[in-house]
């Protein structure tokens, strides 16, 4: 004999256990380029429930559009400077402005975002923690490395102790960025917070925001427009671009194991700005012409992360190579552009 009646509801106890094997998981700033990459990434896993906490300063809905109304997902207009009592059993804390031209549109505002932001997460880290186990934060910094002792600095190790112009107008990022690297280890010293650090370097991707004087985002939008590509003097520093989906891939690694770091999550590989604009001239746009402009002051000459310990550690390395990822990247930059390639 077949039964045909439905299947019992799960008992309550049943339903406990399930939703226990879930993870709640917190990204401040998912609204974003990296945030809004890593949600995609968070919520293939349908164990994932993810919240965003954003206040749309730099980043869109858009970003998110294809999550939004699923039951997985939740999305919060909040500003990080003021405190938050969800409970969540994961937080990746992301939310700052990252282009200088947003950073230093309202330092004030910047330097609170790292602060205090930064503050209010830990607090929300350590009063969930309190009744979850796997609560940690993840916390992402870089460019501890702006002052003029840069210029001479070649590759950079986890040992780096940044030396940032205490007084300079891009010390609200900066300075910002190593007291909260200061708050995340007192938490986990005094409060015993689980906490990861990762120290993010140049990351390019689809959904940069178009206009915010990224050299990659720069040269792609120039060339796609038939604008000469803008290579600031001399041409010849380098940068080391890491494609966002490694960056995710990394971050959820350092995230998932159990060291607190700070780790370097970017690209080794080691570009001058001539040779990006040579890139992007014949991958995109062959008959674009290359000059050059004047530079901003304090320029790093080179820039490249020593990902060593990212490596042993975490058994992570970047896959994407630039010329691979240049032209993910034109696709999304022609949509919203409104231009398609000329036949
Ligand atoms: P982004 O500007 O695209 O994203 C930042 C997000 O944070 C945006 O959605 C913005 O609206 C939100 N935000 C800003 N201030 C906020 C506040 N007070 N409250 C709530 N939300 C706020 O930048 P991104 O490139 O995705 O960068 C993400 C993180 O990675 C930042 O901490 C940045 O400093 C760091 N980082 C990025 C790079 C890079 O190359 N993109 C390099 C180093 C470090
Ligand atoms: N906080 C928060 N969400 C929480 C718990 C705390 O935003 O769930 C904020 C809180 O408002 C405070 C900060 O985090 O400003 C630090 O919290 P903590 O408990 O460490 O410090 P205290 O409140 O004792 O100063
Ligand atoms: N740059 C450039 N042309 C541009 C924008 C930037 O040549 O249109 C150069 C800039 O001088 C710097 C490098 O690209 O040497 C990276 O600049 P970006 O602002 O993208 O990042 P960061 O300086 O933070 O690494």
């Amino acid at each position: 004999h077949v039964s045909t009646k439905p299947p019992p509801e799960p008992s309550p106890l049943r339903k406990a256990k399930f939703f226990q094997a879930n993870m709640r998981i917190l990204v401040t700033g998912g609204a974003g380029f990296i945030g809004s990459h890593l949600v995609d990434k968070l919520m293939e896993n349908e164990k994932n429930e993810v919240i965003v906490a954003d206040n749309y300063f730099t980043g869109s809905k858009d970003n998110l559009k294809k999550w939004i109304g699923h039951p997985r997902f939740e999305l919060i207009r909040h500003d990080v400077t003021e405190p938050l009592l969800i409970e969540v059993d994961q937080i990746y804390h992301l939310a700052c402005p990252a282009s200088p031209i947003f950073y230093k549109y309202n330092p004030v505002k910047t330097i609170k975002t790292n602060v205090i932001g930064t503050l209010n997460m830990l607090g929300l880290a350590k009063r969930t923690g309190a009744r979850s186990e796997s609560s940690s934060l993840c916390f992402y910094s870089h460019r501890l490395l702006r002052s003029t002792e840069i210029h001479s600095c070649t590759l950079k190790t986890e040992t780096y102790w940044g030396n940032a112009n205490p007084i300079g107008v891009r010390s609200c990022y900066d300075e910002g960025k190593r007291v909260a690297e200061t708050l995340m280890f007192d938490y986990h010293r005094q409060h015993g917070i689980e906490i990861r650090i990762a120290r993010i370097f140049n990351t390019y991707g689809p959904r940069m925001n178009i206009d915010d004087g990224r050299v990659v985002s720069n040269f792609i939008a120039q060339a796609i427009r038939d604008e000469p590509l803008t290579v600031q003097l001399p041409g010849t520093q380098t940068r080391s671009f890491c494609y966002v989906s490694d960056m995710v891939n990394g971050l959820m690694r350092l995230m998932a194991g159990d060291n607190t770091g700070p780790i370097n999550i970017g690209n080794p590989g080691e570009f001058t700005m001539l040779e990006l604009a040579e890139n992007v001239k014949e991958l995109i746009n062959p008959e674009v012409k290359i000059i050059t402009v004047e530079n901003t002051p304090d320029d790093p000459r080179q820039r490249k992360p020593d990902i060593t310990k990212a490596k042993e550690l975490l058994g992570w390395e970047p896959k994407v190579k630039l010329r691979d990822g240049l032209p993910l990247m034109e696709e999304d930059f022609r949509d919203r552009l409104g231009i398609s390639r000329k036949k």
